[in-house]
């Protein structure tokens, strides 16, 4: 789950690590102008565009100001249409809320960001000293400018580790920067780890021409597993920002990805699901979704989920592929069946069913009014729903 930057520095505050105060505002705010008078010092003010997606700098989503009346129409601008990004794809994201805050003069820029390395299992701390908006490009073609230490788990960070990074600087910064520095790389490792965070980034970690260290930007990803645990980082969980009808999905508990191709898939099983998707592509078409409906589900998750496909305009046939095990053919068929009587099914169907209730699940599809083809085993599915889109 991803939090908007204000969330971000909101966490990043409790744990005390240094953000500039600011003011989150939505359009048509009349009081937008007045508050940040009275509440922000400046000029300058930072005007800064808040969706899930980074690049905003570039892709004029981030406005530095210098005038009350420039706050309001660099406000108006970012609202006034969608933002495009390198990571928001053409179509761009409607911005529902902007960042309004102190600006800083920024002597100069870092990197700093913590992560977990899949491949030795560890936190790792990731810090530059060519923060800022070309980070990708560094990292790309300056890779020894980026630098990381993974962080044994069960020592956890030392400020010896932080020294290792500050003292590679160039140059090294004065004694009380650097304070600053081993003080920030402390702290967001604390608030990655109490967070359950996957990411935690500060790009750029700015040093000010006053000599403070700040985080002028922030992200944060906490890990979906752990959400259980971390109910009030879920409250902030924003629904703007999903697909809609992959939030439908997660209101039923079903797994539901939505992809780029056309054929619809209902399967039980990640890993039925996962292996449908293989033989779809191989029969040459691609898939619409990955749904794992689980072992768990009941008739109206059944039908919700075949619903949600459906709801899918890109679906020009779904495979419904179900191994019945702990969800039995029967439980299946009623909530297709069911579905099928409430939605309009305008795209073909093909099922493969097999396991227990086969037969009870077949009959009871078979007395249904929806049109369907019987597949007779994985392979053929997936061979017959890509004749249906070719
Ligand atoms: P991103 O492009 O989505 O990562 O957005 P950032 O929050 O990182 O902002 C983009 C850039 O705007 C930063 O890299 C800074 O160079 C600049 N910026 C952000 N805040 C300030 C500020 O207070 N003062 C100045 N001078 N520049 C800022
Ligand atoms: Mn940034």
């Amino acid at each position: 789950m991803k939090l908007h930057e204000y969330q971000a520095k909101e966490m990043f505050r409790k744990f005390g690590l240094p953000v500039p105060n600011g003011i989150v505002a939505e359009p048509g705010d009349d009081e937008l102008i007045e508050m940040v008078e009275l509440e922000l010092s400046g000029p300058p003010w930072v005007v800064k565009a808040q969706i899930h997606a980074g690049g905003r700098g570039k892709g004029g989503g981030v406005k530095v100001v210098n005038s009350l009346d420039d706050v309001k129409v660099a406000a108006e601008t970012i609202f006034s249409k969608p933002l495009v990004t390198k990571q928001t794809g053409p179509e761009g994201k409607k911005v529902t809320r902007i960042l309004v805050e102190e600006g800083v003069e920024i002597d100069r820029e870092l990197y700093l960001a913590m992560v977990i390395d899949r491949a030795t299992a560890k936190p790792v701390m990731i810090f530059s000293q060519a923060g800022g908006m070309d980070i990708e490009e560094v990292a790309e073609k300056t890779p020894e400018k980026v630098l990381n230490v993974a962080i044994p788990p069960d020592v956890g960070w030392t400020s010896y580790l932080a020294r290792s990074l500050i003292y590679q600087l160039d140059p090294i910064p004065e004694r009380s920067i650097k304070k600053g520095l081993v003080s920030v790389m402390g702290k967001l490792y604390k608030a990655f780890m109490s967070l359950d965070c996957s990411l935690a980034e500060i790009n750029p970690l700015v040093i000010t021409k006053n000599g403070d260290v700040l985080a002028v930007d922030a992200k944060i990803t906490i890990d979906d597993n752990a959400l259980f645990r971390q109910k009030r980082v879920y409250a902030l969980d924003d629904p703007l920002e999903k697909d809609p009808l992959e939030l439908e999905a997660e209101k039923y508990n079903l797994n539901y990805i939505r992809l780029d191709g056309n054929i619809g898939a209902m399967v039980n099983g990640a890993g039925l699901a996962m292996a449908t998707m293989d033989v779809i592509k191989m029969a040459g078409a691609e898939p619409a979704n990955f749904l794992d409906v689980g072992g768990g589900a009941d008739e109206d998750m059944i039908g919700k989920g075949f619903e949600i496909i459906l709801r899918d305009d890109k679906v020009k046939a779904v495979l419904i592929n179900i191994f019945g095990g702990i969800l039995r053919c029967d439980v299946l068929a009623k909530g297709v069946a069911a579905a099928a009587k409430k939605v309009d099914v305008k795209v073909p169907i093909i099922i493969r069913l097999e396991g227990t209730n086969m037969e009870e699940g077949r009959r009871i599809l078979d007395e249904s009014a929806m049109e369907f083809l019987v597949a007779k085993d994985m392979v053929d599915a997936a061979d017959l729903v890509t004749q249906q889109v070719s």
